[in-house]
């Protein structure tokens, strides 16, 4: 194995962990094999199943990486990032950069025989707390939502919780009274100190959010996630300067300039997702930026492998750590597919110190559900 190793086959592939599972459920992974043999895994955004973001990569992203070299990746991510931009800089495209950087890590600690972390700079800690992120609760009444909240409570004794509404986002301040009695129902359940965070997936107008978000502060909850349309980011900022309560967006942000656009308006917690904008090198830019503007970085990741892993190697490399990582899926329904990957313990994940991502893969598992 030498260091000179050139990429041979770049393979985007979706993954249905069960028959039935809706596009939202996949998992869209890209495989990358040095001449070598040294294989990488990354991971896109599985929005819609992932196949715009690995429909780029098979087109439009391969054809500049066979026989380059994985240690050029930064320069391959703006080179191919500018050759693309015309497809929208937004969304796909960045997904599909996303999936090739992770990938591309993976293969530069397996080369080096070092963790993903260490290239990064070294760690800062290696055991990361979680929080509890609860989706699906507009859909729910106020006591089927204490009874989700109460099992993963117990059950992942998570350093704090959050509880997202997942409403219809084409309706604004659906049911503003609902939604209050679920976060006052959510706070009896845990007791006065125990942190808490509520999502609202840009289901308020402006003034609707700053009647949740005073009623969120009376209730002590530490912030407050996307209140408005993440696209009206005047909106957002405006949230988040009449409020007290930390307001948090920009999980929907897929540039260095949108993201300092967002904190321009005034938010002051931004959320950038590994594997929706620029995968490790994107979010570790994401972290100069944040740094630079004294703002908190606290990642948006709700995929429980390739994307998890990679988001803890950042983690595990800010000096500013301000909140628990997310973790979303605790089902455990990947699994087979992954023998070696994150797994909770005592509420808090340990970033793997094996060379790259540090995770192992079953290859007959995957190949079984494409
Ligand atoms: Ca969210």
């Amino acid at each position: 194995m030498g260091l000179s190793a050139r990429i041979k086959t770049v393979e985007p592939i979706q993954v249905a962990w069960q028959r039935d599972d809706p596009p939202g459920r996949r998992s869209a992974i890209v495989r990358i094999t040095t001449e070598d043999g040294v294989v990488g895994y990354g991971e896109a955004s599985p929005m819609q199943g992932g196949l715009h973001s690995l429909g780029i990569i098979e087109r439009d992203l391969t054809p500049g990486l066979i026989g380059a070299d994985p240690f050029d990746q930064a320069v391959l991510h703006d080179r191919l990032y500018h050759r693309n931009i015309k497809l929208g800089p937004e969304g796909a495209l960045t997904g599909a950069l996303a999936a090739v950087d992770i990938a591309l890590w993976d293969i530069k600690g397996k080369l080096l025989g070092l963790p993903v972390y260490k290239l990064l700079g070294g760690a800062w800690r290696t055991e990361i707390p979680f929080y509890a992120s609860i989706g699906g609760n507009a859909a729910r009444t106020v006591d089927e939502t204490v009874r989700v909240v109460e099992s993963r409570w117990k059950a992942e004794t998570p350093a704090a919780i959050k509880i997202r509404r997942d409403g219809d986002r084409s309706r604004l301040d659906l049911d503003i009274p609902g939604d209050l009695a679920k976060a006052r129902a959510v706070r009896a359940l845990v007791g006065d100190d125990y942190p808490l965070a509520f999502d609202a997936n840009n289901g308020y107008s402006v003034g609707g959010a700053i009647r949740v978000g005073r009623a969120l502060e009376e209730l002590g909850y530490i912030w407050f996630e996307e209140p408005v349309q993440h696209y009206d980011v005047r909106g957002m900022g405006e949230v988040a300067q009449r409020l007290d309560i930390t307001v948090s967006a920009a999980e929907q942000t897929y540039t260095q300039q949108a993201l300092v656009d967002m904190i321009r308006a005034g938010v002051r917690m931004v959320q950038p997702d590994i594997v929706k904008m620029g995968g490790i090198t994107g979010l570790m830019q994401c972290a100069a930026v944040c740094y630079a503007h004294g703002v908190e970085l606290v990642p948006h990741q709700t995929q429980p492998t390739i994307a998890h892993a990679a988001n803890l190697h950042v983690l595990a490399t800010l000096m500013h750590l301000t909140k628990p990582a997310e973790y979303a899926d605790p089902s455990g329904r990947m699994d087979p597919g992954f023998p070696v990957a994150p797994r909770p313990e005592n509420g808090r994940f340990t970033v793997s110190d094996r060379p790259g991502l540090g995770i192992e893969v079953d290859e007959a598992e995957l190949s079984s559900r494409l």
